[in-house]
């Protein structure tokens, strides 16, 4: 007898032209995320198999990557006799509280005695005779227990847990998340990775103005994504302050943040360019501040050509935060350390900007140089799902 964890796909088994590439990434993403187990997987009919004797462990950690639909744990017998078969469905069941039952048999091997009908009533009468006080329920069962008789082992497991569903990080190339320490650019990123897309972040820093422990909040949180974006998070950290002192030197008020943002995504664009990257990816959400009018938002845009991803656009704030709840990044956002955007924004921003008065601000200030700078002293962190494996890396 082997103990096995079954991993089913989902979505990912309809992309069929190329669901090779696919389903290495897949094995990839997973070699990865369970480093140091000792395991060893089979491709499967549609599925994976792993064998192991660390099922708790592995089913944990697989609970992580993106790509699985359901992780279900069973067992692979060599005997094949009907009477083994029904023995150990009934110790798998001797495990687990229920009160109804369901037994599916798939018959691979079709020489197998016996209809996949016959063979589940009867090892479903079987159990009903040794278990008291249990139904069988063919529509709602508590327990679906799934009998494979294959060529020469018998699989046989009971339902499984839902995993992260979504594609194989890294099939669907890369993207560059701008990461605040707020509540939205994390959860934003989460959604983008579960699409397939491995990111790397940017971060816009100001120091004095900002305190490193908003770095640090920025960097924990990329600790959390990094869970999820096979293991880690490059962060570009970019230094701010020059640009947004000169803005607020030498452009009205109310432009301020229109211009800062307008700069974001210059600078973002071009990290793009630096790192095959084909998207920007950001926490607006419509409606959300000043600058996240569909009005600013075109303005905002309208300095670069990349296409800006933003997952969060259309969900209410509540929405947000309980997604950011549930992939753990909540509880790091709420610490009170300001970002850059938060301790310069005025009283009344514009909500309707004029493209043709950002044009004209932006000549008020040698911004190519600017820019230019900020890229070039930029400071690349590699965040690591682990706190010892981190370094920092001076470009
Ligand atoms: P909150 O969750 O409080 O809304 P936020 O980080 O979303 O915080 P916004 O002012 O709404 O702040 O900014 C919109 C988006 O712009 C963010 O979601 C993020 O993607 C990006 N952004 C803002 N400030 C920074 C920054 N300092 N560095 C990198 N990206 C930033
Ligand atoms: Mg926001």
């Amino acid at each position: 007898m082997k103990r096995v964890v079954i991993i089913k796909y989902g979505e990912l088994s309809t992309k069929s032209d190329n669901i090779n590439f696919f389903l290495k990434t897949l094995k990839n993403n997973i070699d990865k995320k369970l480093e140091g187990l000792s395991y060893e997987i089979r491709y499967d009919h549609g599925r994976m198999i792993i064998f192991t004797e660390e099922v708790e462990k592995i089913k944990n950690k697989l609970q992580e990557v993106f790509g699985i639909h359901e992780i279900c744990d069973g067992y692979l017998y060599e005997d094949r006799s009907l009477e083994s078969i029904k023995e150990n469905v009934l110790s798998l069941l001797n495990n687990e509280p229920f009160s109804s039952f369901k037994i599916t048999v798939k018959r691979s091997d079709k020489s197998y005695p016996g209809t996949s009908i016959s063979l589940a009533s009867d090892i479903g009468a079987y159990i009903l005779k040794n278990i008291p006080n249990i139904t069988v329920d063919v529509n709602n069962p508590d327990v679906n227990v799934i009998v494979e008789i294959r060529l020469n082992e018998v699989l046989i497991y009971a339902g499984g847990i839902p995993g992260l569903g979504g594609y194989p990080v890294s099939t669907l190339g890369k993207g560059l998340l701008m990461l605040s320490g707020g509540i939205d650019s994390p959860v934003a990123g989460y959604l983008a990775i579960k699409r397939g897309v491995k990111i790397e972040a940017v971060y816009f820093d100001s120091p004095p103005h900002t305190s490193p422990m908003a770095l640090k909040k920025v960097e924990d949180l990329a600790r959390v994504l990094a869970k999820y974006n096979s293991g880690e998070v490059k962060i570009h950290v970019i230094n701010f302050t020059k640009i947004q002192e000169e803005i607020i030197k030498n452009i009205p008020k109310y432009y301020l943040i229109t211009m800062m943002r307008r700069m974001m995504y210059k600078i973002s664009a071009l990290i793009c360019g630096s790192i095959n990257a084909h998207a920007i990816i950001n926490g607006e959400s419509i409606g959300q501040v000043a600058s996240q009018t569909l009005k600013s938002m075109q303005v905002i845009n309208e300095a670069i050509k990349m296409p800006v991803l933003r997952p969060v656009c259309t969900y209410d704030k509540l929405e947000i935060i309980e997604l950011s709840k549930k992939i753990g990044t909540y509880d790091i956002s709420i610490r009170p350390y300001e970002d850059c955007c938060t301790i310069f924004v005025p009283d009344h921003p514009v909500i309707h900007p004029d493209i043709n008065l950002a044009h004209e601000y932006e000549t008020l200030v040698d911004f190519d140089t600017l820019v230019y700078e900020a890229i070039k002293n930029q400071n690349i962190l590699h965040i690591k799902d682990t706190e010892e494996n981190n370094f920092r890396d001076l470009l």
